[in-house]
């Protein structure tokens, strides 16, 4: 079948990787794509935000099978116009993808099934939300109800920060997606991501993972996209996991195709963990970057029988080959990222390192100019390895780093500190 990935990160590179490995792909086009992507499919430029431009693309192309990566397509009903062309299509509906584009839409999610989440209540004006501060007092948390791109919330340790950060949020420092509010209760604990593909009924959990989202060693510095993942979480034990499917993945699944929206695709839940319960700190309608990095690698080729029987609504027939192991992902990004960063730099020894069922390095900002891989991104490349162990993983990952000659970058040394 010919398949159409939307996207062009480390994450798209690593769906493309596995996808690309089972015999039912015949041609593989990513859109928009980075250098690394093009070794292993066709890249084509498109606005993957227009919905009637990727359909018209599908039509041209007998594309059977569409995977949306990120989750700006999916809040712009580019699934929904797929499915609407009777384009086989991974990723949920705009009215489902909801549960990531809009937090408010989530607490009342979790309220209407009793789904364990922190307390909350929402503001449309400073005064009232300042008063509901003073009242609970801190340590709290404040968040912009729509997509922030993670920088919409603030962990208040005092109450005066907290009330700054309702000045920032309704003085317009978000824009739209500040305009309403979301106070919530702060959930000591650790945080873990569990990964669930659901057709809109039966889900399926296919991993779990941890990532490091400070820039240095340590968990310290600024907050960033992520400077590198693990799975499975040691944290998330088969006994949470299951309190986690029955308390709060399957009753939100369910609410949702009771109101007529049912979701399809990958549901990412944010979990807190802390005296053997899980709570949800958020929703996400897509894979994590990079955390898809490692659940690729572990998957392996069965990534497209799964998303295959995801957007069939084939799931309940669906068991998954479990291999009894582990993998790591370190992030190599640009100097001063997540700050102002250079472009352009190039990249050398890419091209002797391994690349098999336990070492892959996936692009997430990368260029290709005369024959040469540029940096091109703040974040650029994911240095991805296996193991029977998280220690073995960690080792093989950290090797390929070694060789791999790029003044310009630099990668935290740390990743899997947690769980080792
Ligand atoms: P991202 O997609 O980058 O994770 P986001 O903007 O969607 O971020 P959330 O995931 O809701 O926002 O919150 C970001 C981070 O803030 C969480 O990963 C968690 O560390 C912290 N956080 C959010 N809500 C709470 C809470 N109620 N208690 C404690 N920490 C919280």
């Amino acid at each position: 079948m010919n398949i159409l990935i939307l996207g062009g990160g480390g994450r798209e590179h690593a769906l493309a990787w596995a996808i690309k490995q089972n015999p039912k792909c015949d041609r593989l086009i990513v859109a928009p794509g980075n250098a690394g992507i093009a070794m292993l499919a066709e890249c084509a430029d498109l606005d993957i935000l227009d919905g009637a431009a990727v359909v018209a693309f599908c039509a041209e192309n007998a594309v059977d099978f569409v995977v949306v990566g990120p989750e700006a397509p999916l809040a712009a009903g580019v699934a929904d116009a797929t499915r609407g062309a009777g384009i086989l299509t991974f990723g949920p509906s705009a009215a489902a993808a909801q549960v990531e584009a809009s937090k408010a839409f989530t607490k009342e999610l979790c309220a209407a099934c009793d789904a364990p989440t922190a307390a909350y209540a929402r503001f449309t004006e400073a005064g009232p939300a300042k008063d509901y501060i003073r009242a609970q007092g801190a340590p709290i948390v404040v968040k912009a109800d729509g997509l922030a791109a993670g920088k919409g919330v603030v962990v208040a340790m005092s109450v005066d920060e907290a009330l700054a950060a309702i000045d920032d949020m309704f003085g317009g420092t978000f824009g739209a997606a500040g305009a309403e509010v979301v106070i919530e209760e702060f959930m000591g604990g650790e945080e873990a991501s569990f990964f669930i593909l659901t057709d809109g009924t039966t889900c399926l959990p296919i991993g779990t993972a941890q990532d490091h989202k400070r820039a240095f060693d340590g968990d310290t510095g600024p907050n960033t996209g992520g400077m590198g993942a693990y799975s499975p979480a040691p944290v998330l034990t088969d006994a949470i996991a299951a309190q986690a499917m029955a308390r709060i993945v399957q009753p939100c699944v369910d609410e949702l195709a009771r109101r007529g929206t049912p979701y399809q695709g990958v549901l990412y839940a944010g979990l807190m963990i802390e005296n053997g319960q899980a709570r949800l700190v958020e929703y996400n309608a897509r894979f994590g970057d990079p955390e898809c990095q490692v659940l690729m690698l572990r998957l392996g080729a069965q990534a497209l029988d799964l998303l295959l029987a995801c957007a069939e609504g084939r799931l309940q027939d669906y068991a998954i080959a479990w291999a009894d192991d582990h993998a790591l992902t370190v992030v190599m990004a640009a100097d001063g990222y997540p700050g102002t960063y250079h472009k352009g730099s190039q990249i050398r020894g890419l091209e002797e390192l391994p690349e098999d069922s336990f070492h892959m390095v996936f692009h997430a900002g990368t260029a290709e100019r005369d024959g040469q891989v540029i940096a091109a991104g703040g974040r650029v490349l994911n240095v991805t390895a296996r193991g029977a162990t998280l220690a073995e993983a960690r080792a093989r990952a950290y090797a390929m780093v070694d060789r791999i000659d790029w003044p310009g970058g630099f990668c935290r040394r740390d990743i899997g500190w947690r769980a080792l």
